[in-house]
C-alpha cells in the first residue's frame, strides 16, 4: 500500500472504532471517546504524540485527559504553547520549541523525552468561541517539521469532530446539572437510570435503595427572611447531602426543595438510617445568610426498589412515605 492509502485505512479504522463506542448506549466513558479522537489527529498529522485540551474559562485552567501515557493533567490557561495559542486564538507552529518563551521543557526534562516539534491548533464550537486546542507533537515524516498549512488541513478534521463531541459532551453535562445547589437535577437523575441504576434492578443478587426528602415549612423561610435567603438554605442542604453521600451513590435535586439520595446495593432498613443520619445532621446545623442564622428541618420518605414496578410508581412509593412524615408531624424519616 502506498503511504496516503496506510493513513486513510488506518484513518478509518479510528473512525470505525469511534462510531461504535458512539452507538454503544451503555458506554458513558467520555474519556475514551476522546482518547480515539486524539489518536485520529495523531494519524492525521504523522506525529509521535498528540493531546487534546479542553479549555475551562470559569477556572482559568486546561486540561486533559487523553495526553498518551498520563492521567488527567490540569494547567493553568496562561502557560505554555497550548494556553499561547488559545489567547492569541491562532494556530501556533514551533519547529525549534527549546528556543521559544512559551514552551513548558518541565515534562521533558522529567521523562527524557525530547521535543522536537510541535503543532498547536485552537478548536472553535459553532460560535466561534474557542473552546480548546489540539497538540501534537514531533512530526514523524518529512523533515520532522510541521507544515503549518499542510499540517492544519489534515488535522482540521480531528479539531471539527472533536468540538462538536466536546460542545455536547459539556452541554449535556450542564443540563444534568442543577445551576442553584450543582446536584443533578431529574434529567441528571433519568440519565443514569439508564447509564447505570436499570442495570443494578435487573440484576437479581442486587439491590437499589432511595429516599425522597424535603424541607419542612420551606415557604415560610422564603417568606421570613428573603428569596436569596431561601437558596442559601438550599445550597447548605445540596453541601450535607453531597459531603454525607457515599462513593457511588447518587444525589439529587428533584425538584425546588425535594432532594433524592439513590444507594447501590443497600437494602431498605440501610438506606433508612441513612436517611435518620442526615435528618439528625440538618437538624442540629445551621445555615448563616445575609446574617440571619436559618435553623431549618426535612423529612423523609424511603423504598427499596421493585423490581416489577416502574420508577415512577417506585418514586410514588417513597413520595406517599414523604407525605406520611409531613402528615405526622415533619422532621422525621417514613420507612
Ligand atoms: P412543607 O413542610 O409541607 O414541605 O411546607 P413547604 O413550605 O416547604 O412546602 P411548599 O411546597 O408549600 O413550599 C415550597 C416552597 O419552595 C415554595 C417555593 O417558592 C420554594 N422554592 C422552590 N424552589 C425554590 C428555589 O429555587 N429557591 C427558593 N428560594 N425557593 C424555592
Ligand atoms: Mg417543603
Ligand atoms: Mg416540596
Amino acid at each position: 500500500m502506498s503511504p496516503e492509502n496506510t493513513m486513510l485505512s488506518d484513518i478509518f479504522d479510528i473512525s470505525e472504532q469511534l462510531y461504535k463506542m458512539m452507538s454503544d448506549v451503555k458506554s458513558s466513558d467520555h474519556s475514551k471517546i476522546f482518547e480515539y479522537l486524539t489518536n485520529l489527529g495523531k494519524t492525521l498529522a504523522e506525529s509521535d504524540r498528540a493531546s487534546f485540551w479542553k479549555w475551562d474559562k470559569k477556572n482559568h485552567t486546561l486540561w486533559t485527559t487523553a495526553a498518551t501515557g498520563a492521567d488527567r493533567i490540569t494547567i493553568p490557561d496562561t502557560t505554555g504553547l497550548v494556553g499561547k495559542a488559545l489567547a492569541d486564538g491562532k494556530v501556533l507552529v514551533t519547529n525549534d520549541p527549546y528556543n521559544n518563551p512559551y514552551f513548558n521543557s518541565d515534562v521533558d526534562k522529567k521523562t527524557g523525552y525530547v521535543t522536537k516539534s510541535i503543532l498547536v491548533m485552537p478548536v472553535a464550537n459553532i460560535k466561534g468561541e474557542f473552546i480548546g486546542a489540539y497538540q501534537v507533537i514531533n512530526k514523524l515524516t518529512g523533515d520532522g517539521r510541521f507544515d503549518e498549512i499542510k499540517d492544519c488541513k489534515k488535522l482540521s478534521l480531528a479539531a471539527v469532530i472533536c468540538c462538536l463531541a466536546l460542545e455536547s459532551d459539556v452541554f449535556l453535562e450542564e443540563s444534568y446539572t442543577d445551576k442553584l445547589t450543582r446536584l443533578k437535577n431529574r434529567m441528571g437523575f433519568f440519565a443514569d437510570f439508564t447509564s447505570t441504576y436499570n442495570a443494578i434492578i435487573n440484576d437479581t443478587e442486587r439491590k437499589l435503595s432511595l429516599f425522597i426528602c424535603d424541607i419542612d415549612k420551606f415557604k415560610s423561610v422564603n417568606d421570613t427572611y428573603g428569596h436569596n435567603a431561601g437558596d442559601e438554605v438550599l445550597k447548605h442542604v445540596a453541601d450535607v447531602m453531597t459531603k454525607n453521600t457515599n462513593e457511588g451513590d447518587g444525589m439529587y435535586r428533584w425538584g425546588g426543595e425535594e432532594f433524592i439520595m439513590i444507594m447501590k446495593d443497600a437494602d431498605i432498613s440501610e438506606c433508612a438510617a441513612k436517611a435518620e443520619t442526615l435528618r439528625k445532621i440538618i437538624e442540629n446545623s445551621e445555615c448563616v445568610a445575609d446574617g440571619n442564622v436559618i435553623k431549618h428541618t426535612m423529612s423523609f420518605g424511603v423504598t427499596q426498589f421493585d423490581p416489577s414496578k416502574s420508577i415512577e410508581e417506585n418514586i410514588s412509593d417513597a413520595d406517599q412515605k414523604l407525605y406520611t412524615a409531613k402528615e405526622s408531624g415533619r422532621n422525621r424519616v417514613i420507612v
